[in-house]
């Protein structure tokens, strides 16, 4: 027996549900399902999507029994609706609408009223009493079977030849609106519509209704493979082997009158998520007039007005099929004198803060369970309920009024605008007198780190998602665009070029870190109600509804996730803001960044150029206090909480001054000549830093700054304990590839802690481990953990080592490889596949030694959704991630524990 290729829908029979979206298309599928709820949907049938693929395979040929099925349908839709299809006293016309698995744009657009000829038209015009509808509807056919199914397109250049025909007699008679148009010229349009298909397809317009549907079926068939469907498939990774259904429909009329029209809408509001019916229709209309903007559709309100019944009608259906489906629909409609058909239904795209008040309100309105609701939040869109947003009617003014100025990577989401400041060290200055500001640089360092505090926003020319700028933006809460390649910034100028367009110091710019568009003036932006209950505390909590969601959705977050959330960083305040966004500890403490505040960089000077032990030994004192200091604020923030701190990671060259005029200044403030500050910068150079003197090869060959650091942590472990403060210090030693080197470090450290337990008779519990971040350490973890009480996974370094490529430079060529599909996604972003198993080789091997060691990750992905869940699969205990991606990871894990629930 012949294959089915052929599935019915009607009010009694529908072959079909909203489950077989593979084998009938998104559209075809619900149109089934919309049938069975008994929903009013006009009869018709769909052809598979096994179908298409055959006919290609088959070097377009119908498969086999295929045509007979068609006509055997054809035969059955004529009696369900009580017409003929080509019969000039009765016709049956019928719509002719491509569908594949996920909407499509690109694919074939929609052809109506197919089954109209000379005859035909007639005939409909009798049986309505109305000659002024068949001749419009037979215009849209000829149009449209033209321009879709023949493709015949308009010349470079030229106008389409359907649209100047129609706007040339409506000139000519002075009418403004397609609906002013009367018989005749509707008459003539027809006319002048069949010569243009005679001229530009060799044929003269096909009168054979039968023809017709065979010429369309087969064009959509073909438009599987038409190059804008090839495109949005590769954008997409949709696979090219499925094919796309086809959805023969009963035609019903929405241009038959002023009892008529059309529509389009949504159950609740796509942008804010209100539960609001929302949408558009506009009156005597058919198909897409609607979307066209040829006339200006109304609010869907309005219909309540214009047509009660059919609102009621409307209304009613937007119930049950909410009701039904759970989520928010995207309805198409056409009412028919004062009758309503529905067309289509679809869950409904939406915004981040949408899909987050939807989910939430479902939730409350029993619609959906606890799991589903958490489920459906897109988790990477929380941040936008944290960050200032840009006004969206002032965006579009703005891209309206050509201000958009470039576009970057959206590198640290959030609005801002300020003006422009090329200097970190003046930003502050710039800040008196302008109020905000953005910093614009190359690319930044940690020497501009005081600035980019300062600054409202960070705006840079080069470097990619992880680079410099965006890992502080990120952790700050700043806005941030970066690899911004259109920026030609002058530093000497104080100017910048982006294009023909100049921009100086102290003007105006807005940045969308959340789009990556750079804009000149300002936008009007409003404050996240988030962080001005949590943080600000300026706002409180019963006066935003934004936040009391933003709060019973890290309630239900908490409640399914498994993994542990902690965060990466290095002050105090950070600390507790983090703490406020659900922090469980910190994971990942970079002990370098408190050499740079205040006067701590003149001591680490010092310490790197010592000639010899004593005078190193003499700056490290200087620098105790410092660190001490900066610990105790830690420990304090964090009350108990663990806290994982990094020794001493990047290398010394790092610290030290690059220009001459630098080296001179500071030659003059510790005393020493010049020449020889440029001789030891000289020795530190390093022609690979990041496979060079770093991590804890930099303890090993001067075991007194580890000695130093362990002290300062003990120390300061000791005081707030003392305070009545728990403590939990995490001492992680980095770089770790051999046992050797970790037994070393671990040695000072514990030799360290029992001197200073000794000294303040007090013992504070503690953990030594490592961070894994190089294939050695990951596949020899199991002799590691031997000596390990602890892994946590840094995976920026772990991907550089392992794909052999430098961070720093990897922005050269991991566009294209992205761009060609070689790989699917940037490694620095989410875990690559490699990566994970090296991860899990680490898991499986480090408990073999050390059954309870303690799991987590401290690089960038531990943020990132698609990462987290990897993470929760390998057995990790927590992720840590920047102060304002905790609430994006906590979604995250409890999205990974109902995922992988079983
Ligand atoms: P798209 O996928 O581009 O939305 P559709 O197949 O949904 O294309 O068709 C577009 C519009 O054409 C529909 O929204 C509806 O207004 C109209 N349409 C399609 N089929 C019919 C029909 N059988 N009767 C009336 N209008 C129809
Ligand atoms: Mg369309
Ligand atoms: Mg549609």
């Amino acid at each position: 027996m012949a294959e089915k290729h052929v599935y019915k829908f009607s009010k009694t029979l529908a072959e079909g549900n909203r489950d077989m979206r593979d084998l009938l298309g998104g559209k075809g599928a619900n149109l089934h399902e919309m049938c069975k709820m008994g929903l009013p949907v006009p009869p018709g049938f769909t052809i598979t999507t096994d179908s298409s693929t055959s006919w290609r395979k088959a070097g377009k040929k119908w498969p086999e029994g295929f045509r007979d099925q068609v006509r055997e349908a054809m035969s059955w839709l004529e009696g369900e609706t009580g017409k003929n299809f080509g019969d000039p006293k009765n016709p049956l016309l019928v719509s002719v609408r491509s569908g594949a698995r996920v909407s499509m744009p690109g694919m074939m657009d929609t052809v109506l009223n197919l089954g109209l000829n000379d005859e035909t038209m007639e005939g409909l015009a009798k049986a309505t009493g109305n000659r002024r509808f068949a001749l419009d509807a037979y215009r849209r056919f000829i149009y449209m079977f033209g321009d879709v199914v023949l493709g015949i397109k308009a010349q470079k250049g030229e106008d389409c030849y359907f649209h100047s025909i129609l706007d040339e007699v409506k000139k000519r008679s002075g009418k403004t609106e397609d609906t002013d148009l009367n018989e005749e010229e509707l008459g003539e349009i027809v006319s002048r519509y069949k010569a243009v298909i005679e001229e530009k397809h060799g044929e003269p317009f096909a009168q054979d209704p039968w023809m017709q549907l065979a010429y369309s079926i087969h064009a959509v068939f073909s438009s599987w493979m038409n190059d804008r469907a090839i495109e949005y498939r590769k954008i997409y990774q949709i696979s090219s082997d499925w094919g796309t259904a086809v959805n023969v429909q009963t035609m019903v009329f929405g241009n038959m009158g002023d009892d008529c029209g059309t529509g389009v809408a949504f159950t609740r509001d796509p942008a804010s998520g209100e539960n609001l019916f929302y949408g558009e229709f506009l009156m005597n209309a058919q198909g897409e007039d609607v979307v066209a903007g040829l006339r200006t559709p109304h609010k869907i309100e309005e219909l309540k007005g214009v047509m009660p019944s059919a609102y009621d009608q409307l209304e009613e259906v937007r119930n049950i099929l909410e009701e039904h489906y759970r989520d928010m629909q995207d309805i198409e409609f056409t009412i028919e004198r004062s009758k309503l058909y529905m067309l289509q239904c679809r869950s409904g795209k939406r915004t981040g803060l949408a899909s987050i008040r939807i989910a939430l309100d479902m939730l409350e309105e029993g619609l959906i369970d606890e799991k589903t609701a958490i489920s459906r939040v897109d988790a990477n869109q929380v941040t936008s309920l944290m960050r200032p947003v840009f006004n969206p009617d002032a965006v579009t003014r703005a891209h309206e009024e050509g201000r958009m100025l470039a576009k970057g990577l959206p590198a640290g989401p959030g609005a801002a605008s300020g003006r422009v400041c090329f200097y970190s060290d003046e930003v502050e200055e710039f800040k008196k007198e302008w109020g905000q500001v953005i910093l614009v640089r190359v690319e930044t360092s940690p020497e501009d780190i005081k600035g980019m505090e300062a600054a409202e926003g960070i705006l840079t020319a080069r470097g990619g998602m992880t680079s410099h700028a965006a890992l502080v933006a990120r952790q700050r809460g700043k806005a941030c665009v970066s690899g911004c390649g259109a920026l030609e910034i002058n530093y000497r100028l104080r100017s910048m070029k982006i294009g023909e367009q100049v921009v100086v110091e102290g003007d105006p710019i807005s940045i969308d870190g959340t789009t990556g568009e750079v804009f000149v003036g300002e936008i009007e932006n409003s404050p996240s109600e988030v962080i001005e209950v949590l943080i600000e505390k300026t706002r409180k909590p019963e006066d935003s509804a934004t936040y009391r969601r933003f709060a019973r959705l890290m309630e239900i977050a908490d409640k399914y996730r498994s993994l542990g959330i902690r965060t990466n960083s290095d002050q105090p305040s950070e600390a507790e803001m983090a703490v406020a966004f659900g922090a469980e500890g910190i994971g990942l403490a970079r002990t370098e960044h408190m050499f740079f505040g205040g006067d701590r960089l003149i001591h680490m000077r010092k310490m790197i150029l010592s000639e010899d032990l004593r005078s190193r030994e003499a700056a490290l004192a200087d620098l105790l206090p410092f660190q001490r200091e900066d610990f105790v604020g830690l420990f304090q923030a964090m009350a108990g909480k663990p806290v994982t701190i990094r020794m001493i990671d990047p290398p010394l060259h790092e610290f030290v001054p690059q220009s001459v005029a630098d080296m001179k200044q500071l030659g003059k403030q510790i005393n020493v000549p010049w020449e020889k500050i440029r001789s030891r910068v000289e020795d530190l150079e390093e022609q690979n830093p990041m496979l060079g003197h770093r991590g804890c090869r930099l303890g090993i060959t001067y075991p007194e700054i580890t000695a130093m650091q362990s002290r300062a942590i003990f120390e300061a472990a000791c005081e707030v304990q003392k305070k009545g403060i728990n403590v939990f210090p995490e001492l992680m030693v980095p770089l770790v590839g051999h046992v050797g080197e970790f037994k070393n470090q671990e040695k000072i450290i514990r030799d360290t802690a029992a001197q200073v337990f000794e000294e303040q008779d007090v013992q504070v519990q503690f953990m030594v481990g490592t961070m894994i971040e190089l294939p050695r350490a990951a596949i020899c973890a199991d002799q590691i953990a031997e000596a390990a009480e602890f892994f946590s996974f840094g995976t920026n370094d772990l991907t550089q080592t392992t794909f052999g490529m430098s961070r720093d430079d990897y922005g050269k060529f991991i566009g294209e490889y992205i761009d060609r599909e070689i790989i699917k996604a940037d490694p620095f972003v989410s875990i690559d596949e490699g990566i994970g198993r090296l991860i899990e080789i680490a898991v499986e091997r480090g408990k073999s030694t050390r059954k309870d060691i303690k799991l987590g990750i401290c690089g960038e992905q531990g943020g990132d959704p698609d990462s987290i869940d990897f993470c929760h699969k390998a057995g990790l205990n927590y992720v840590s991630c920047s102060p304002y991606r905790i609430p994006v990871a906590r979604v995250a894990a409890a999205q990974a524990s109902i995922k992988n629930e079983s």
